[in-house]
Order: C-alpha cells, then structure tokens, then sequence
C-alpha cells in the first residue's frame, strides 16, 4: 500500500526510500505502482459492488463493499482539491452518483480505469479534509470492505468569524431541539377515547416551543413540525442539522397494564433499560420505523463494529450531559404531574442515540390511563406540562451554559428566577445558589421559609 500525506506537510520517505518535495511526487508514485504491478502475482480482478456514505459530525465515512480484499492507496492534489483513491485490480459496479453528497465536503465523484486494470475514483474537494483509510474484513453482515474517512479541518476563515463574533460580543442563543414523537402514519399510543399519543404530543411540543422562545437567549426548533413520519435516525440528523444544544423528545405512551401512569424522564442507556417498563417502552418506540415507514438504514443496522466504537467514543460525554438536564426536568414535572419514577430512567431508545447532543425523552403520561389521557387532551395541563418541562432545562443551560451563549455571559448579572420543584427547601436553593436564606427571603418580601411546588423565586446576583 502507498499512502500519501496531504500536500504541504514535510517531505517524507517514499516507496523508493527517497526524501521528494512535492512536486515530484506524481512522478514518483506513478514510478512506485509500476513497480508494484511488475512484481505482483497474476491479475485477479475484483468488484466493487456497493458503496455507503455516512456523513458524522466531524467527518464523512465512505465504505466501498469489495469482492475480496485489495490493496488500495490514498493520495491528495490541490488546485482544485481533490483526494484521489486506487484500488488495485478492481472494477465498479456500483453507482457513485447514488451518494447524497449534500452536507458533505465532496462536490462530486468520478471513477475511471487505470493501466487497464486499476480502478480510480476522484472526490472533487469543496471543503479541506484530512483523510485516513483502511481495509475491514468480511463479518457476518458485509464482505471486505474499504473504509475512507475524511475529516473535516475548521479553515481559518471560519475560525476568524468565530474570534469576531466572539470579540464582538454576540452571543447566541441556546437552541432547544423539540422533537414531537410519531407522526403520520404511526399515531404512537392510541387511548380508548380515540385519542392518538402523536397528536397530543405536538400539541405539547407547539406550547414548549412558544414558551421556549419568549425567553431572551433560548429559541426552541421543532424537528416534527406536523401530521407526518420521520424516522428515529433522522429525527437526530434534523437536530444536529439546526445545531440544537439539547434534544427533547416529547412522548404519551400506552403500558399494557391500563392501571400504569405518571411521568417519566428518559436518557439513553448504553447498557441495560433500569426498569422493566424503561425496557417495554423502549421496544415499542423502536418499532416506531417499521410502521411510519423509516425508509432508511440506520447506522447502527448497517456496520456495527464501524459506527459502535466511534458513537460510544462521543456518547459517554454526552450521556453525563443528559442525565444532568434530565434531572432537573423530573424535579420541575414533579411539581405538577404524578411521577412513575422518581429518578430519571435509562433505556435503549434509538431516539436517543446521538454521539454529540444532550437528549432526553419525556413520558408526559400514561394515554392508556384514563385519568391521564383525560388530562393530557387538557390545554391547561399541556401548557402546564410544556412549562415544568422548559423549567428544568432552563435550570439546566444556567448551571452549565454552553460558552459564547448569552446565558453564559448574562447568567450572572442581574436576578435569576428558580422554580421551586418537590423536595426543595429554602436553605437548600441557598446554599445550591450561594446566597443566604436571609437574603432569598429579604430579596423576594418572604415573612416565611415556607415555599410550594411551582412558585417562582428571585435569587439575587452575589
Ligand atoms: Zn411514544
């Protein structure tokens, strides 16, 4: 295998043990293939006869299915830039141009024939990579494979619009991604008034949304803006796609026992569900696809060895981050809704599964029972159900503030209003937010410590 290095890194040893400059490396890695096919054993031509692109938020993964293992070189060129990939002895009967390249740092692909035998494919180049390859064997789902990842290198123009937005003083808003379960054709949960978890849920969503954005330095995306279907994994792509800092998924499930009720708070468990129910619920949302018609493959069915190692890398950071904000929306939802549990739980929703965003599932409530399913139809209880869930993740984002966010750089000027949840007591808000009870009770008119689920206090800046 000859493998190059991007231009403008030093000059290093070649093939032939030669120090080149850069200008004569085609040369000199022409020269090294034909030295490569002189001695290499008869020509056995291979195929490649599928080719897979999966598009993660740092790089985007090219797989080729190959007929059998082949050596395979990577080389870069400039003006313009292109990365160029050689396998040897091999032919293309896959079609390049089925890639969805939008979001990608490709343009275009081209593929042609090389000394007859060699098969070439160009990536035209729209943004700088730096790229790394390597061969995968056959498992019990896929043959050989080639795997070539690139990686996307910040240029330095975007870096200096960051530095001026950041010396400028903008500061963005905290972007909430409200993600409304089922839709279209799968109705979610269905309760015995007729009434369907989809649409009680974007009912929900909507309020969360309005509430969401009338508060200075959050806004809030609703990833299902209607009546129709999107698959689980797609579901996150749209997130990461608006750059959403956390995703709420927003659900009104059915158990079997009709008895079953309260709310619920869900992060992603990358071992086992920590309760039966977590497990049920997590099976019936996965089989969400197969009746709104996902369409798509998922990473995790396609290559599990390829997506598993780089996914658990990026989500055991992430899983901390949601457990924390999952947290602090049970404690505001136990103030207005019975809980099922009173801490949060952890189950295998596919919903979940984003390597780089904090994400939740709430269980608003039961559909299946009856008093709940009476109460979730209830625009007061929806909009009281979207207020608990934005206290939470408000409390959140202000504990720990993405840096450049306007709550990072106002969080510490002028008042901070807490949500009283169940379970707090005023010496407790006090020390959590380092004022003393004397203060809290001066700063808000208070004669008491006395304080009630949902009431609204000012903690004053120290
Ligand atoms: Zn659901």
């Amino acid at each position: 295998m000859v493998s190059r290095r991007l231009p403008g890194s030093v000059p290093r040893r070649t093939l032939a043990g030669l120090y080149v400059d850069r200008t004569m490396r085609p040369r000199l890695f022409l020269f090294a293939l034909l030295l490569l096919s002189t001695f290499s054993s008869p020509v056995w031509s291979g195929v490649v006869h599928d080719v897979r692109l999966w598009r993660a938020p740092d790089h985007t993964r090219l797989v080729f299915d190959l007929s059998g293992a082949a050596e395979h070189s990577v080389f870069s060129l400039d003006d313009p830039s292109r990365l160029v990939i050689d396998i040897r002895d091999m032919t293309l009967a896959a079609d390049l141009g089925r890639l969805k390249l939008a979001n990608t740092p490709i343009s275009t692909l081209r593929s042609g024939l090389r000394n007859g035998k060699d098969l070439r494919i160009v990536l035209d180049l729209a943004e700088p990579i730096k790229p790394r390859s390597f061969p995968l064997g056959a498992n019990d789902q896929y043959g050989d494979r080639l795997v070539i990842d690139l990686y996307d290198i910040k240029t330095e123009s975007q870096k200096t619009i960051e530095d001026v937005i950041a010396s400028e003083g903008f500061e963005r808003e905290i972007v909430i991604g409200i993600d409304a379960g089922h839709g279209g054709e799968d109705p979610g949960a269905i309760a015995a008034s007729g009434l369907h978890e989809k649409d009680v849920v974007l009912a929900i969503s909507r309020r969360l949304k309005k509430i969401i954005d009338r508060e200075q330095g959050f806004r809030a995306e609703l990833i299902r803006t209607g009546d129709y279907y999107i698959p689980l994994r797609k579901r996150t792509d749209i997130a990461r796609d608006k750059r959403v800092d956390l995703f709420v998924s927003v659900h009104a499930d059915a158990f079997k026992n009709p008895a079953a009720r309260g709310a619920s708070v869900f992060a992603l468990s990358p071992s086992g569900a920590t309760s039966e129910t977590a497990r049920y619920l997590a099976e019936r949302e996965n089989r969400a696809d197969l009746i709104g018609g996902a369409g798509s493959v998922r990473i995790s069915d396609k290559d599990k060895v390829l997506a598993g190692v780089l996914l658990d890398l990026s989500m055991t950071a992430t899983l901390n981050s949601s457990l924390d904000v999952g947290s602090e929306v049970l404690k505001q939802m136990g103030g207005i809704a019975r809980l099922h549990k009173r801490h949060i739980e952890q189950a295998g929703f596919l919903v979940l599964k984003s390597p780089d965003i904090p994400s939740i599932l709430v269980e608003t409530g039961f559909i299946s029972n009856p008093t709940e399913s009476r109460q979730l139809a209830s625009p007061g209880y929806q909009e009281q159900l979207a207020e608990a869930i934005f206290a939470g993740v408000r409390q959140y984002f202000y504990k720990r503030p993405p840096p450049g966010t306007w709550v990072a750089a106002n969080k510490d000027k002028g008042d901070r209003v807490y949500v009283i949840a169940r379970g707090d007591t005023l010496s407790g808000i006090a020390a959590e937010h380092n004022v003393s009870v004397k203060a809290l009770l001066q700063h808000n008119g208070m004669k008491s410590t006395t304080i009630r689920v949902g009431q609204r206090i000012r903690i004053p800046s120290t």
